[in-house]
């Protein structure tokens, strides 16, 4: 059984593909425990698999783009099965995930990786997308995990107008490399 904190149809709101409408599945549970994280990821309800691809087709129909976020969504031993039952039903799988946790996914599987205070390299090598939490600095650190990625996102923290600037000036700064990525979500008021 999967453990499950909500399931619901949105936009994404960060990142490369901000704007695609997508399902969002957050699975409970996570395996770091971030000062600034204002995620509830408790459990709500459990399902199968299949229990959740007929709740995608329920509340987002024919969207192609399903969106495994959390928490960890690799933290727990079920989701490669969900990840297979998905594709199965014609489904773009993206993953959000912190990095840390290594698990061989399928080719046309997108990972974000989003490094928090360490990161598995085998999972940055396979990251599709990377983005930087700015929370009063940009974590230069992870940099050298991601050097085969043309671009870097930073993302400031909660949207605060200080981390922004600070974002801002480093993609300024280095315009070749770094791109701000904003929760536009959060603008519109929708979750
Ligand atoms: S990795 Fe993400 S979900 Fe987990 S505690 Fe940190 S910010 Fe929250």
């Amino acid at each position: 059984m999967l453990q499950l904190a909500e399931i619901f149809y949105s936009i994404q709101g960060e990142g490369t593909w901000t704007g695609t409408p997508a399902v969002f599945v957050r699975l409970a549970g996570c395996n770091l425990a971030c000062d600034f994280c204002d995620t509830d990821y408790s459990t709500k309800f459990f399902a199968t698999a299949d229990d959740v691809v007929a709740k995608i087709r329920e509340i987002g129909g024919n969207c192609p783009m399903v969106i495994l976020t959390g928490g960890e969504p690799l933290a727990q031993a079920e989701t490669p099965a969900l990840i297979e039952s998905l594709r199965k039903d014609g489904r773009r799988v993206h993953i959000e995930s912190n990095g840390t946790i290594f698990t061989d996914l399928p080719d046309d599987v997108w990972l974000c990786v989003s490094p928090k205070e360490r990161v598995d390299p085998r999972m940055a090598a396979r990251a599709n997308e990377a983005k930087l939490i700015v929370d009063e600095r940009v974590p230069e650190e992870h940099l050298p995990l991601f050097d085969d990625l043309p671009t870097i996102l930073l993302q400031p923290e909660g949207n605060k107008p200080a981390n922004v600037a600070i974002a801002l000036d480093y993609a300024k700064a280095h315009p070749r490399r770094f791109r701000l990525s904003l929760q536009t979500h959060k603008f519109i008021g929708v979750p």
